[in-house]
C-alpha cells in the first residue's frame, strides 16, 4: 500500500470510528486507533509507564536492517516489520508510535541511549536478547527467533574454513551478535584485525559484492531478504549458523511499568493473530 493510500485508509477508519456510539468507543479504551483487528487494548494508557512524550511511544532503531527497519527512499518514512510491530504495540497501549528523523541511530548506540533515558522509550531493532545487554537495560519477552548467516559473493568458493585466514576480510555490523560470532569463529582473521565492524549492513553487502570484503556475517532473515527480495542477488548464503537467538525490545530499567505494558501488548498481538500476519507479510512465512 502506498503512503498516500495508507493515510487515506487511516483517515477513513477514523471517520468510521467517529460514527460509532459512545459505548463502543469506551469499549476501545477511548482511542480511535483504527485497524487493531477488533482486539481490546492490553494495557491502559499512562498507568504508571513513564513516556518521553505524552501519548506517544517514542522509538529508536538502526534503519539499515531490512525487512525489520528501513527508510522509504522516496518519502523518508520508517518502514518494516519492527515498525509495524511498534505501531501494533502502541495501539494496544492506547498510544501512537513515534518515529521521526531522530529515530535512526547506529546499532551500538541504541542500548546506551535507552539506558541514559530522555530521548526514547524503546529500542526496537532486531535486537537479540543477550546477558550483556540485560545488564544495561530491560529486554521484553522474545518476539522472534533468529539465527546468523555467512554471506559470500556467488561463486567465490569461500567457506567457513577458507575465511579463517589473516588474508581474508570479513564485514560485520559493529556491536552485533554477528560481530561477536565472527570474532570467535575466525580467530586468525580477527587477530590480523580483519573483522571489520561497519555502521550498517547495506555497506557491508555492497563491499562483499565489489570484493572489498570476502564475506559478511549477519542475521539470517536480513541476509535472505536482501538476497532474495532486495537486489543483492550476486550474493549467496554459504552457511546458516544456528545460534538460536531471540529478539526483544529494549526498555530502561527505570521504567518497569513500560516493560510490563510492552510484554502484555506482545502477548495480545501473538494471541490475536497480528504477529503471524506481520511475519507472513515481511518474511513470507512465520519464523
Ligand atoms: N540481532 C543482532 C544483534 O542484536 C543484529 C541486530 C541489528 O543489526 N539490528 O546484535
Amino acid at each position: 500500500m502506498s503512503t498516500m493510500s495508507r493515510r487515506g485508509f487511516l483517515q477513513n477508519s477514523a471517520l468510521v470510528l467517529g460514527g460509532l456510539s459512545l459505548t463502543s468507543l469506551v469499549g476501545c479504551g477511548g482511542q480511535a486507533s483504527g485497524g487493531s483487528e477488533g482486539s481490546a487494548p492490553a494495557a491502559a494508557a499512562g498507568a504508571g509507564a513513564k513516556l518521553v512524550e505524552e501519548g506517544k511511544l517514542t522509538c529508536i532503531s538502526n534503519m539499515y536492517f531490512p525487512p525489520f527497519e528501513f527508510m522509504d527512499e522516496k518519502t523518508g518514512e520508517a518502514k518494516g516489520f519492527d515498525i509495524e510491530l511498534s505501531n501494533a504495540i502502541a495501539e494496544h497501549m492506547g498510544l501512537t508510535a513515534n518515529w521521526t528523523s531522530e529515530s535512526n541511530q547506529s546499532f551500538d548506540s541504541l542500548v546506551p541511549t535507552i539506558k541514559a533515558g530522555g530521548k526514547a522509550d524503546i529500542a526496537i531493532a532486531g535486537m537479540t536478547i543477550t546477558e550483556d545487554r540485560k545488564q544495561e537495560v530491560n529486554l521484553s519477552n522474545p518476539y522472534l527467533d533468529s539465527n546468523q548467516s555467512l554471506v559470500i559473493k556467488k561463486g567465490s568458493g569461500e567457506t567457513l574454513k577458507t575465511l579463517d585466514s589473516d588474508e581474508k576480510t570479513i564485514a560485520v555490523q559493529a556491536g552485533t551478535t554477528g560481530a561477536d560470532w565472527a570474532k570467535e569463529n575466525f580467530p586468525k582473521a580477527a587477530s590480523a584485525g580483519n573483522i571489520k565492524g561497519l555502521d550498517d549492513i547495506i555497506t557491508a553487502m555492497e563491499g562483499v559484492s565489489t570484493g572489498n570484503f570476502n564475506a559478511l556475517v549477519t542475521d539470517l532473515p536480513v541476509a535472505s531478504y536482501q538476497i532474495n527480495e532486495n537486489g543483492f542477488d550476486g550474493l549467496e548464503i554459504e552457511e546458516e549458523i544456528p545460534t538460536g537467538e531471540q529478539y526483544g525490545i529494549a526498555v530502561s530499567k527505570d521504567n518497569p511499568q513500560l516493560l510490563d505494558d510492552i510484554n502484555a501488548a506482545l502477548e495480545a498481538i501473538k494471541q490475536d493473530g497480528t504477529m503471524a500476519k506481520l511475519q507472513k507479510k515481511w518474511f513470507g512465512q512465520e519464523l
